[in-house]
């Protein structure tokens, strides 16, 4: 959303995936150079050193020489780090409530974000307390809340629900974290940041990404129907109403051009599915098995790996499945020759409804017979980094949940490719709609057209509107 371009091109195909160099799966946020700013106990580690494209922040900086503040929050370091990118402040919350940053920003932590964080952390504070329904009865109408297969969280599967234990029970983050107080965490520094860093208070353009992830962590907990998620929704709601009413009295909304959107939608629990008729939705660690069952194809193939290589398939991740190229040449065959003998072994598995060699993608796409292969194969040909992807890209059918979690995400089918994507300023009058479907990859081009910026050559373009 913030370099306008797709995975393929910023490098940011998953949470994690394989680094080849370093031989070990990495985080999307790795950057070993980050260390542990002064007053704070976390950050190590963490910064912006994977993401390949220029951000808004960053192109924002280059224009206006540094003279523009740029700021990333986010419950997850993730949301905050990527969608600043290099710009001026990237704070988050860590495993212990408490919002912080790494040595890539900053070498010391802000005396406010200290503030924020003394006595106790943020997040720590809304630990004991109870979520129940903010809405009215109609807003919750036709959700069932005591559903059999939800977990139970804080003793129960209903609202109203205890979120953690009451102080002098360790505070529980990742309570809060599943909880719409996580809402509230991101908020409070957000007033803060806007305050004490005087975003907006001059002619020079300012940058604040803010990283709402209340509903994702809601949505995978407890499935995307559920009153949860609805409470979740509502609140949202509420918090934008706050953001809105707050950044008007600071700045004057004339003078703030938004736009809000989601990086992914979600498909329902397999649970759900099963009952709207798809007979095949369940939950597993669908590419692990594709990781086991590609690797005992090329040992049935190629005989044992020659010591000291044990396994000729080194990972499975969202990104597809990694070959071990030196096992491979060991045994005296090519890593093509691995990729086609598992596509084909694997083009009869009944859960994959795609699977194709890494460099057989560009020309499938080109041959793709109906709009539905071209759309679904584009999506994949977005997501796939030519160096980061795996040998082997791989796509389960839908209703196919490859996590632990209740419900999840991550697939290029529609459920959990449909967001919104809303803009506000004064380049958009009133009442504006895109006709066509657009990416979110479109909100650089909207924000960058307000403040007069130009985007590298192949960013989503701004949105045909009328
Ligand atoms: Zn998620």
């Amino acid at each position: 959303m913030s370099t306008g371009v797709a995975p393929s091109a910023h490098g940011i195909i998953g949470n994690n995936w394989f680094d080849r160099d370093l031989n070990k799966s990495i985080y999307s946020c790795f950057d070993p150079a980050a260390k542990t700013p002064e007053g704070a106990t976390s950050g190590k580690e963490l910064g912006p050193a994977q993401l390949l494209a220029p951000t808004l922040a960053e192109l924002l900086e280059r224009a206006t020489k540094g003279a523009s503040k740029t700021i990333g929050v986010g419950w997850k370091d993730r949301a905050a780090i990527l969608m600043l990118g290099r710009g001026d402040l990237a704070l988050w919350v860590d495993g212990e409530g408490a919002l912080t940053s790494s040595t890539h920003y900053v070498a010391k932590l802000p005396e406010w974000v200290q503030a924020l964080n003394a006595p106790i952390p943020p997040a720590a504070r809304y630990s004991g307390r109870t979520w129940d329904r903010c809405g009215e009865d109609a807003a919750y109408a036709g959700l069932v809340d005591e559903r059999s297969f939800e977990p139970v969280h804080g003793g129960t599967r209903t609202l109203p629900r205890p979120v953690g234990k009451p102080a002098p029970a360790k505070p529980d983050i990742s309570a809060v974290c599943n909880s719409p107080f996580a809402l509230d965490v991101v908020q409070d520094c957000v007033e803060a940041a806007i305050t004490a860093e005087h975003l907006g208070a001059d002619a020079t353009p300012d940058f604040l990404a803010i990283g709402f992830s209340a509903v994702d962590f809601i949505g995978h907990a407890f499935d995307p129907g559920s009153v949860e998620v609805r409470d979740a929704i509502l609140r949202m709601d509420q918090v934008l109403a706050r953001l809105l009413e707050f950044l008007d009295q600071r700045i004057g909304l004339e003078h703030c051009c938004i736009v809000l959107s989601s990086d992914h939608g979600i498909t329902p629990a397999p649970e759900v599915l099963r009952a709207q008729g798809n007979a095949q939705a369940a939950r597993g660690q669908f590419t692990e098995a594709l990781a086991r069952f590609a690797n005992h194809t090329l040992v049935t193939a190629f005989g044992e790996p020659k010591p000291p290589h044990k396994r000729f398939v080194i990972d499975g991740t969202a990104g597809g499945i990694i070959l071990d190229v030196g096992a491979i040449a060991a045994s005296g065959r090519t890593r093509r020759e691995a990729s086609t003998l598992v596509v084909d072994a694997a083009k009869s598995l009944p859960p994959l409804a795609l699977v194709i060699a890494k460099e057989d993608l560009p020309a499938a796409l080109a041959n793709a017979g109906s709009p539905a292969a071209k759309d679904l194969l584009s999506a994949v040909s977005h997501a796939t980094h030519p160096t980061r992807a795996g040998d082997v890209l791989h796509l389960f059918q839908q209703g196919l949940n490859d996590s632990t979690s209740l419900a999840t995400h991550g697939s290029p089918w529609p459920r959990d490719r449909a967001v919104p994507l809303f803009a506000r300023g004064a380049l958009f009058e009133k009442g504006l709609l895109c006709p066509t479907k657009v990416s979110p990859a479109s909100a650089a081009a909207l924000l960058a057209a307000s403040c007069g910026l130009s985007l590298p050559t192949g960013t989503a373009p701004l949105p045909p509107l009328r």
